[in-house]
């Protein structure tokens, strides 16, 4: 397999942003590769710059639930550029999104459209603090929530102690608020409330994580998460940026019957287009500016463009009938056989990742304990056979409406393939 242009490319990007990438895990830094330059996408399919053709189980993070370059959504970004690629003013699709994510988020009583999940979980995180006047949130290690200074937070210093951040260039006073649980373990949010119960706003937390690999939620425990917060009146905010529209039309939280106070959305909304959402209870909502004093506001909040791509692929979820059973059919196919070959499968719906460890990963202390060289050995071998997936252990695989029995029965074959070699 020829990647020499992607080396090109790699080489003369690095000239232009730190580290040639837009986003460090394109760096391809944890599989020690050069990463791929993509040309073109369609289906299951991803082409490279120089040719080679993968199936993909990245889909962008998530967003491709009908495989690259829908047809039915290719035609609704088209019309709508030709009505203008911007207003910064209000338009009727809109109200059309808004209306039909509060159909299948019904807790999503108000809405505020936005155009990252960055910015929608940064968002509800104030939101809640503006609402209960409070300042501290719990949130998991593991869980991510964007990239804004207060959420970047995941390895702490131990339980009851303010979490120190992630990542250079975020003052500790940013992160003091932020206190630091284990997903999964109800003790050590019990703990917290304990200690600091009527100063919590909110508990954040990805209802089925899926930044650390796929990681499940143990029965009872966002029941619990539920249970607490009403007893503190502390607000719950489920970040559904993954799992919303693709563990079920309703997302995590119908799927596993909890309903949140406010409800995080990206990826899947905006159907490949840089759209995302927020909003929950309307009393909540109306701290919002301009009814209330929560400042948050975007030039490109709404966008036309992005907005029509989020209708066209909400509109086809609603009319694709088997799209949940056959993705949840297709992740069964795969994991089947990922877990006859050997390998330490965890799967959710059509979220899947592969773990080399020997014990069950069921928070990030587990999935930490993950040989990352080996995934990057499986990473490696799965591209040189044309499977294009996570350049990172922590990270999810994505099935797609498009990628067909025979897509999953090929790559079925090729894991086979690598677990003899192995
Ligand atoms: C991707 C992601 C985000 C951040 O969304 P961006 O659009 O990348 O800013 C937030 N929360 C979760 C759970 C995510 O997976």
């Amino acid at each position: 397999m020829n990647t020499g242009r992607s080396k090109q490319l790699y080489n003369d990007a690095q000239s232009f942003m730190p580290g040639g990438v837009n986003s460090p895990v394109r760096a391809f830094k944890s599989i020690g590769r050069t990463p791929l330059f993509i040309d073109r996408a369609k289906g299951s399919r991803i082409f490279d710059a120089d040719g080679n053709e993968y199936i993909d189980y990245v889909c962008s993070w998530g967003p491709d639930i009908f495989g690259h370059a829908d047809p039915d959504i290719l035609s609704a970004v088209a019309a709508a550029c030709e009505k203008g690629l911007t207003f910064g003013a209000c338009h009727e699709g809109e109200i059309t999104l808004a209306k039909r994510i509060k159909k299948h988020f019904p807790n999503m009583e108000l809405l505020r459209l936005v155009s990252s999940g960055t910015e929608a979980a940064m968002s509800a995180v104030r939101a809640a603090r503006g609402y209960t006047r409070r300042d501290k949130i719990i949130k998991f290690e593991g869980c991510y929530h964007g990239h804004s200074d207060g959420l970047l937070v995941k390895a702490g210093s131990g339980l009851l102690t303010a979490a120190v951040p992630d990542s250079a260039g975020v003052p500790k006073g940013y992160t003091e608020s932020t206190l630091l649980a284990r997903y999964n373990d109800t003790e050590s949010v019990r703990a917290f409330f304990e200690r600091f119960g009527s100063e919590i706003a909110a508990v954040i937390v990805e209802p089925c994580a899926a930044n650390m690999g796929v990681v499940p939620p143990a029965k009872g425990f966002l029941e619990y998460l539920r249970k607490v917060t009403l007893e503190y009146g502390s607000l719950l905010i489920f970040d559904e940026v993954i799992t919303g529209f693709r563990l079920s039309i309703g997302g995590a939280g119908k799927k596993y019957s909890i309903v949140p106070d406010l409800t995080v959305l990206g990826k899947i909304v905006g159907g490949g287009m840089p759209l995302a959402a927020y909003g929950g209870r309307r009393e909540i909502m109306e701290c919002v500016a301009p009814l209330g004093s929560v400042y948050q506001a975007g030039t490109l909040s709404g966008n036309p463009v992005a907005v029509a791509a989020g209708n066209a692929q909400l509109e086809k979820i609603e009319r694709t009938s088997d799209l949940y059973d056959t993705l949840d059919r297709r992740g069964a196919m795969l994991e089947g056989s990922l877990k006859n070959a050997g390998f330490n499968v965890n799967r959710e719906g059509s979220l899947l990742t592969v773990f080399f460890t020997n014990e069950r990963v069921t928070d990030f202390a587990s999935a930490e304990k993950s040989d990352t060289a080996q995934y990057a050995d499986f990473c490696g071998y799965l591209l040189d056979n044309g499977i294009y997936t996570a350049p990172s252990q922590f990270e999810a695989m994505f099935l797609s409406y498009s990628h067909s029995d025979e897509d999953i029965e090929h790559t079925c074959e090729v894991i086979e393939g690598y677990a003899r070699r192995h």
